[in-house]
């Protein structure tokens, strides 16, 4: 495979000891080709190697169009208008994978970034047994293995996700939701892939199977090393899981920031609002409040913010003027914390008059 050459580094992705393995870059794309709506809007993100980063939204925000285009599975109408997606390699060669030929995309899929898609039931064959399936996943991109060996890896592989090797003769509808799931996730890891892109891969399942994929999942990042994309509406789950955690709104990035900081103190207002419409796996209770509205359409985005009309803290400005990542303005923050939302900028607050003291200590206080 031949290393791409590559843009420098997004200036986030620079901080110290950060050790990137996959970076989206301005990564943009339509859907429609006369009347295209924008639906990702120059996405910039970092994950480094041994992290688990989540990436939260409610339906339709763009989060599962990322991860597809991000692995250049997206299927027309959309399309890719803009943007790079880095990989760097363990020897630190670097390879963009929207430039890749088909041969080294082949290649890298499943070896470098492997995805594990929403409903398990539906990602598997239903008419083949399964430990089959996982050993056809591997003789595709390893054509010298024998398929006996296969069939062996297939058998270690479900043992090292908890189900018994006796069940590869089992076929999907023999498993339950949670064990089909696990199936998906012992595929991905045929290969050995150093990123892991997991789709909502426990909306289908109950709280306890949740709570178990979950604890699985960060099992194995740690005897296995892979990092991971977990892809998810429900941002307590993430608070479980996630090192750091990216808020996704109308196509773009709200909030990146380490999942305990977003936690404590959330700075964007959507990202308050979503912390609040789930009640948390463990800890405290908390009161849940929702987010007033719905969504807007990608096709007509308000000027300004796109989340103006369902903001309470809503200023002047936030319907000129459309909100850039920015640091969190916030004293003590992490400085590689980010927001888009102008009360992270403060000139345009004082301009407003609008007083920062007036608003719930999460956003603009520091963290306690
Ligand atoms: Fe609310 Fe304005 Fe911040 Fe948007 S920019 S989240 S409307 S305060």
């Amino acid at each position: 495979m031949s290393a791409q050459p590559v843009s420098p580094a997004a200036p986030h992705a620079r901080g110290r000891g950060a050790d990137p393995v996959l970076e989206i870059r301005n990564l943009s794309v339509d859907y429609g080709y006369d009347e295209p709506t924008h639906v990702l809007r120059q996405v910039s993100l970092t994950l480094n190697r041994g992290e688990v980063l989540g990436l939260a939204g409610e339906s339709g925000c763009g989060k599962s169009t990322l991860a597809y285009a991000a692995t250049r599975l997206l299927p027309p109408p959309g399309l890719i208008t803009g943007g790079e997606v880095i990989f760097t390699d363990r020897d630190g060669t670097q390879r963009d994978i929207l430039t890749l030929d088909d041969r080294a995309l082949r290649a890298s899929r499943w070896q470098d970034l492997a995805i594990v898609f929403q409903g398990a039931m539906n990602s598997l064959n239903p008419v083949h047994r399964i430990g089959r399936q996982i050993a056809d996943a591997i003789t595709a991109h390893r054509p010298g293995m024998k398929k006996p060996e296969a069939l062996e890896k297939a058998a270690e592989l479900l043992d090292l996700v908890g189900i018994n090797p006796d069940r590869a003769r089992d076929y999907p509808h023999q498993l339950s939701g949670g064990m089909r799931q696990r199936v998906m996730i012992a595929m991905a890891l045929a290969l050995d892939p150093q990123v892991l892109i997991m789709d909502e891969p426990t909306t289908a399942l109950d709280v306890v199977m949740q709570r178990q994929i979950v604890e699985q999942i960060a099992d194995l990042r740690e005897r296995l090393g892979f990092s991971v994309v977990f892809i998810t509406h429900d941002v307590s789950l993430l608070i479980e899981i996630a090192d750091r955690i990216a808020i996704m709104y109308a196509g773009e990035i709200v909030e990146d920031a380490a999942a305990l900081d977003v936690y404590r103190a959330p700075r964007h207002p959507y990202a308050d609002g979503l912390l609040h419409s789930f009640p948390p796996l463990r800890g405290p209770r908390r009161e849940l409040g929702g987010i007033p509205g719905s969504p807007p359409d990608l096709a007509s985005l308000p000027t300004g913010c796109p989340f103006r009309d369902r903001c309470a803290h809503a200023f002047d400005a936030c319907a000129a003027i459309q909100p850039e990542l920015v640091p969190s303005a916030v004293p003590g923050d992490d400085p590689a914390r980010r927001v888009a939302c102008h009360l992270h900028t403060p000139a345009l607050v004082e301009a407003a008059g609008f007083s920062p003291r007036l608003l719930p200590p999460a956003l603009t206080h520091p963290a306690p």
